[in-house]
């Protein structure tokens, strides 16, 4: 027997969740996740941190629209702001003045800064690597938890249902609806909603439709430890403007990565040791922190459509089918405008006001685009 619902989200990650707490309100809904727990994967992996300067426009309007959320959530979502500031500082090496160039060009609010200044905002920099440096203030650390424990309670509260150890394994379209087939049991619905990050293009094809060429990428994470005395957490985001590494202080440690976007099929990602590697050894040219040991590490995947921007909307050609994949690295910072949008188009509602605003262009999105 197939349970039947109004709509049904496959994935309990950022995106999933998001969508889902929006749209339980005023539809029976299911949320279908194959790990024991959501968030297990890209959601639980990332680097928490809010950039507004970072990705293609379309990225950057949805990160603007989500601002407001961030900093001051409604109440029933989250006591405290989701957000704490943490400006970031991108260094300049000798050979990396065409990358500062690009990254001027594209980004707004950055200011520059003495190599003095940077290595105040993060003591380790050697002075005689940087040869200039650039400071972005409008950047956060996000509270990934709570937002995603958020989302999750908001669809408890609103009468959705969150099922685990639910992988979809089959999918069909029988008598105008979608049946799904998993091992907790079959669910029936009219709206479909693909939300199953890196797997977002086998789920489409579970569906009988074409892909987008959605591309995980693999990036690795290093946790490094650091001595108290020396107050981590007072410092700033640093990372090189070509991208090859970054850190971030986080719980009392630092978090390096080497930057990869190593192009990968989906699966439950692992840090490469020797791409590590390589990131520490980048790392340790700019700082003068001995790397000596490990506290962890972890991998995890950022998944991309060939244009680089998300997908979000219906199928034009498989009714109640809805996509929203492709998040690429920046799925959490634009978690809240990213659902709200998606929720509107799923009630055919037009882009919210505030959206618009900040300049997305709803065809970036549309999977139209690939078909
Ligand atoms: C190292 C790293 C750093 C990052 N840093 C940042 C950052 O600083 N800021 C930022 O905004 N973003 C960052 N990101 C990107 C961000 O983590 C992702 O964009 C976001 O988590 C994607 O969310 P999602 O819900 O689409 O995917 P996921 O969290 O992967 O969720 C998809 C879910 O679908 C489930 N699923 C898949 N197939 C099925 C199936 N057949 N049946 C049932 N369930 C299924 C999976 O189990 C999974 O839980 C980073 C990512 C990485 C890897």
């Amino acid at each position: 027997m197939s349970r039947s619902v109004d709509v049904i989200v496959i994935g309990g990650g950022i995106a999933g969740a998001s969508v889902a707490a929006r749209l339980a309100r005023d539809h029976k809904l299911v949320v279908l996740e194959m790990e024991d727990r959501p968030g297990y994967h890209s959601t639980g992996r990332s680097a928490a941190t809010y950039e507004p300067n970072y990705g293609p426009p379309s990225i950057r309007s949805l990160t603007r629209a989500s601002g407001d959320f961030f900093v001051a959530p409604p109440e029933s979502f989250a006591a405290s702001p989701l957000v704490s500031p943490r400006p970031t500082i991108f260094v300049i090496p000798e050979h990396q003045q065409r990358e500062a160039e690009a990254l001027l060009k594209t980004g707004v609010d950055f200011s520059a800064i003495s190599v003095a200044e940077a290595c105040r905002q993060f003591p380790p920099l050697r002075a005689d690597y940087v040869k200039e440096a650039l400071l972005d203030a409008t950047t956060a650390d996000i509270d990934v938890d709570l937002l995603h424990q958020g989302f999750l309670r908001m669809i408890k509260a609103e009468g959705g249902e969150i099922v685990c150890k639910a992988e979809v394994r089959a999918i069909a379209r029988r008598g105008g609806a979608w049946e799904v087939s998993t091992p907790a049991g079959s669910f029936t619905s009219a709206i479909l909603i693909n939300a199953a990050g890196a797997w977002g293009d086998e789920i489409a094809k579970l569906a009988g439709l074409a892909g987008v060429g959605l591309q995980p990428k693999r990036r690795s994470m290093a946790v490094v430890p650091v001595e108290a005395q020396m107050n981590v957490m007072a410092w700033s985001f640093v990372g090189d403007v070509g991208e090859t590494w970054y850190a971030k202080p986080s719980g009392g440690r630092l978090l390096v990565s080497p930057a990869e976007a190593e192009p990968v099929g989906p699966h439950d990602a692992y840090a490469d040791d020797m791409t590590l590697a390589e990131g520490i050894a980048r790392f340790q040219e700019a700082v003068d922190i001995e790397v000596t040991r490990l506290a962890g590490s972890w991998g995890g995947l950022r998944s991309f459509a060939p244009d680089g921007n998300p997908v979000c909307g219906f199928d034009s050609d498989a009714q109640g089918f809805f996509w929203l994949i492709g998040q690429g690295g920046y799925g959490i910072q634009t978690s809240p405008a990213l659902s709200e949008l998606a929720s509107a188009l799923v009630r055919h509602k037009a882009v919210p006001a505030h959206i618009e605003r900040e300049g997305l262009r709803l065809e970036d999105l549309s999977p139209a685009r690939f078909h």
